[in-house]
């Protein structure tokens, strides 16, 4: 199997690539509507994800990318409707290793495990083009016709990271603006003053429910720790090669599932 799906809830669904290592793992996100559905982002694209998507529905599909990383954006290409924020256009459109960041200590550790993805060569791999065909940007609205959701634009990770909330059910889709780990502020085209606007945002927003780029979904009260320990100078990865190692002697195995049974649902 290319993917697991797990059901978050009636609308939302978590779908994630198998053979990723945990911290790369990206959260690709399903959410059901009446008359439409997202995708929102899609993975290194290691295998097919459109058709994984359509076994479950039938309904038209938007697909979103929060922003242009090799591990958000490898499926994108596969869909019709390719939304993003046109900071990032130029990357989506031409994904080169430095630009969508695999590329230096990335491309150096270990992220696919090729017992379950042996034809993965990680010094050729290249990521499909995925021009946007449209563009998202802060108080833009996707209405699915049972519920809406408001785009915010959420700089700092990366120029034109975005991410999506709907204040009915007080849910967030985060991507790697915020996430239950390490944050990364040090990327080439990151802003860690900029970043640090954006977790304040977030923080001030009246949500409930975070569903991030990577690791399991989280509330409020964890948002409050995730942020206050970035803005006392923590919750960031650093060296990448070093990060990596400690993950490795303190988990283990790095392809090693997460636990999502206590997670936020939303
Ligand atoms: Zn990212």
């Amino acid at each position: 199997m290319p993917f697991t799906t797990l059901r978050l809830s009636d609308r939302i669904s978590l779908i994630q690539e198998t053979g990723v290592a945990n911290f790369m793992r990206c959260n690709i996100w399903h959410v059901r509507g009446r008359d439409c559905d997202l995708v929102i982002d899609t993975g290194m694209g290691l295998g097919p994800l459109k058709n994984w998507v359509l076994n479950d529905s039938n309904r038209p599909l938007k697909a979103i990318c929060t922003h242009c990383h090799f591990d958000h954006m490898g499926s994108l290409h596969e869909f019709d409707c390719r939304l993003g924020h046109r900071a990032e256009a130029h990357i989506f459109a031409d994904p080169t290793p430095s630009a969508a960041v695999y590329s230096g200590d990335w491309a150096r550790i270990e992220i696919v495990n090729p017992k379950v993805h042996p034809d993965f060569q990680p010094e050729t791999w290249a990521i499909t083009p995925a021009p946007l065909t449209g563009y998202l940007d802060e108080g833009d609205v996707l209405d699915l016709g049972d519920v809406a959701y408001h785009v915010l634009h959420v700089p700092g990770h990366s120029p034109g990271s975005i991410a999506l909330w709907d204040p009915k059910s007080r849910t967030v889709f985060s991507g790697d603006a915020v996430y239950d780990g390490d944050l990364l502020d040090g990327l080439y085209h990151s802003d860690p003053a900029t970043y640090q606007l954006t977790l304040e945002r977030l923080r001030d927003l009246d949500a409930e429910v975070f569903h991030g780029g990577h690791y399991p979904s989280f509330g409020k009260a964890r948002l409050h720790e995730i942020v206050d320990a970035y803005l006392r100078g923590g919750q960031t990865m650093g060296s990448v090669i070093d990060w990596y190692n400690g993950v490795k002697a303190t988990i283990g195995d790095v392809y090693a599932p997460q636990d999502w049974s206590n997670a936020s649902r939303g």
